[in-house]
C-alpha cells in the first residue's frame, strides 16, 4: 500500500531544510564572558573608572639601601619614553610632587647621573645600581619626583595602563 521508497524521501528530504534554517544561532562568546562577569566585579569596574585616588605604596632599589614612601594614583597611566635614558633602563614613571614623596632612607646611596639640559637628576643606587626614582622640574619651576612603578612593592606592573612617549623625537 504504501510506497516504502516515496516515503522514506519525504521523511529524510523534506524536514532537513528547515531545521538547518531555524537551528538557533550560536550565542556570541562576548555574551556568556559578560553574564560570566560576577556583579561586584561590574561595580568594581564602574566604580574603579568613576573615582580615582592616590593610595600609599612602599617603593626600594634592590640592595634595599635606598626606601621611600609614597603616595600615588596607579588609575592613572604610567609613562614609558623610548628616549635615550629610558628606553634603556625601561623605567615605569609616574610623577608626584615632593608633598607626595618621603625618602626614608639612602640618600647618601644615590648617584647623580645627568645630561642633555641637565633637568633631571636620574638617580640611581650606588650599589645595585637601580633607578628607584628621579627628581625634576616641572616646566612652572616646581621640584617633582618621577618614580618607577616598578619599584613599588605589592604593584602588578603587567595590570598597569601604560602611556607610551616618544621622548626620542623630543
Ligand atoms: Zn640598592
Amino acid at each position: 500500500m504504501h510506497d516504502p521508497d516515496s516515503l522514506s524521501s519525504k521523511k529524510i528530504r523534506l524536514p532537513v531544510l528547515p531545521v538547518f534554517l531555524l537551528r538557533p544561532r550560536p550565542t556570541p562568546r562576548k555574551d556568556f564572558s559578560e553574564r560570566a562577569m560576577p556583579l561586584d566585579t561590574q561595580r568594581a569596574v564602574s566604580y574603579r573608572s568613576r573615582m580615582s585616588e592616590a593610595k600609599t605604596y612602599q617603593g626600594s632599589c634592590h640592595c634595599g639601601r635606598v626606601q621611600y614612601e609614597v603616595s600615588l594614583d596607579l588609575e592613572k597611566p604610567v609613562l614609558a619614553c623610548n628616549c635615550s635614558m629610558c628606553g634603556r633602563s625601561g623605567t615605569l614613571l609616574t610623577f608626584v610632587g615632593t608633598d607626595s614623596f618621603k625618602l626614608l632612607r639612602g640618600e647618601e646611596s644615590l648617584s647623580d647621573y645627568q645630561f642633555n639640559k641637565n633637568v633631571i637628576h636620574h638617580l640611581f643606587c650606588s650599589t645595585c645600581g637601580i633607578k628607584a626614582f628621579a627628581r625634576g622640574k616641572k616646566q612652572t619651576g616646581e621640584d617633582v619626583v618621577a618614580v618607577n612603578a616598578r619599584c613599588l612593592e605589592g604593584v602588578d606592573v603587567g595590570a598597569l595602563q601604560v602611556q607610551h612617549v616618544d621622548g626620542k623625537s623630543v
